[in-house]
């Protein structure tokens, strides 16, 4: 049973999430009208063994993007994290904020 650790929500069984894209592909640009280009970023993945990055969805959850790294062989999860950059911003400041406030209250 795959558990992710999502960074809103905790530890939750991944019936909770829908798999929704490999992460690692860039989209070409709207002004990009290439059929060739958008084909093979739609269609065509390279289904690699090891460890892959994904986007998750937290559809039973906080209904969050997520950005999962998972290895496909064993299907551990090393990281979970906010796909979007400034919601990862926004956790990592709340976390300095937590620490810092508990410094000081270890301190009185
Ligand atoms: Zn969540």
């Amino acid at each position: 049973m795959l558990r992710l650790n999502c960074p809103f929500c905790g530890l939750r069984d991944h019936h909770e999430f829908a798999y929704l894209e490999d992460a690692s592909v860039q989209m070409p640009s709207f002004e990009d009208t290439s059929e060739k280009a958008w084909f093979e970023a739609v269609f065509l993945r390279k289904n690699l063994r090891g460890v892959h990055v994904e986007h998750w969805h937290h559809i039973h959850g906080c209904r969050m993007i997520l950005r999962v790294e998972r290895d496909t062989q064993t299907h551990v999860i090393s990281k979970v994290e906010a796909a979007h950059p400034s919601f990862r911003q926004r956790l990592s400041d709340v976390n300095d904020e937590t620490k810092l406030i508990s410094k000081a209250r270890s301190k009185t």
